[in-house]
């Protein structure tokens, strides 16, 4: 049976991937500070031997006992509105984290992969992304202190594969959405939702002539999965590269919601990317993978998860204690 530690491991991505490694006959160890996790999306993990659980801040030592064969690094908060409120922590899991997971690897002689995000190549100037592009980040912009942190952590997981023999791998996620994706979290389809859930307009940013293409969390963690097994230790990114305006995408919650409100315009935060889609030409030929679910069923699966959640969930506004 092989053993992965999972860090972020109560996160959107981070409970799914427990799921998958579970589901592959995994032995899971868990980890989470819960400052944006959440417990409740793996409670219904907990009762298995199988899956152990660490309250744990990855950018303090890390200990566990035993041996372990993979170590998947998901801690971190990634919206804008948390990176914004706690931009140290954000910083720090990505630095003083990835070094505590990589020291973890070499001891251990575990294969490591980083989730690295599409942010690294900031507002982009080429058009889709391919990973042999550098990226245009604003160091000192609200979203530097995620995007340069990440920047570190690729560097860092390079840095240990050559001086370590690590086995590193490096996933360049971009945006991706589901169930237990947190409806306060500030990003774009927990807020439509809610808001269409609420009877609230829909908040639009700027003129939404931005682009932005979302991957369901079911193939981005088959693609991760994938990465993981193969033995490619540069980036690669994975996402679907089915393309669409905030505008188009807003009019799309409108329509499967059945809502009678309206979009309304916002101000553009600083430094918002203006265009984002993932070129998988990398992970098409080197994982044999691309997406399969589009956004039609996606999104119908993501509403009903949404739906079910209580009244008093649909209604809190913060339920955070940072
Ligand atoms: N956005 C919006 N309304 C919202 C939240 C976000 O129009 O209530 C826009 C945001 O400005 C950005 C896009 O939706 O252009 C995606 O934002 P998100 O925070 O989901 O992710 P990211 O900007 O990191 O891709």
């Amino acid at each position: 049976m092989k053993r992965v530690l999972i860090t972020g491991a109560a996160g959107f991505l981070g409970s799914h991937l427990c799921d998958k490694f579970i589901n592959e006959g995994c032995h899971v160890i868990a980890m989470d500070n819960l400052i944006t996790g959440d417990m409740k999306n793996i409670a219904h993990l907990m009762p298995l031997p199988q899956f152990e659980f660490y309250h744990h801040d990855v950018s303090k030592y890390i200990y566990v006992p035993g041996e372990l064969d993979y170590i998947m690094h998901f801690a971190s908060p990634a919206s804008p509105i948390d990176y914004l409120k706690i931009p140290i922590q954000t910083l720090k899991v990505s630095s003083l984290g990835t070094h505590n997971v990589l020291g973890l690897a070499h001891a251990k002689k575990a294969r490591i992969l980083v989730a690295s995000t599409s942010e690294v190549y900031g507002d982009p100037i080429v058009h889709p992304q391919t990973e042999e592009y550098w990226g245009n980040v604003n160091p000192v912009g609200p979203r530097g202190c995620y995007d340069e942190a990440k920047r570190f952590m690729e560097a860092m997981t390079m840095a240990y594969h050559n001086v370590h023999k690590v086995e590193t791998r490096i996933v360049r996620i971009f945006n991706t959405y589901g169930p237990r994706m947190r409806l306060n979290d500030g990003r774009v389809l927990p807020a439509f939702i809610g808001q269409a859930l609420r009877g609230e307009d829909l908040t639009m940013f700027g003129d939404g002539s931005q682009t932005r293409s979302f991957c369901y969390v079911g193939d981005l963690v088959d693609g991760i999965y994938k990465l993981l097994l193969s033995d490619y230790n540069l980036p690669v990114n994975i996402g679907n590269p089915d393309e669409i305006t905030i505008k188009q995408f807003g009019e799309e919650i409108l329509k499967l919601t059945g809502a009678n409100q309206k979009l309304i315009i916002k101000p553009l935060p600083m430094d918002d990317p203006k265009q984002r889609q993932p070129n998988i030409d990398k992970a098409r030929q080197l994982l044999g993978w691309e997406p399969k679910v589009n956004r039609a069923e996606g999104l119908k699966i993501t509403y009903n998860y949404f739906k079910s959640l209580s009244h008093d969930e649909l209604f809190k506004t913060e339920h955070r204690s940072f």
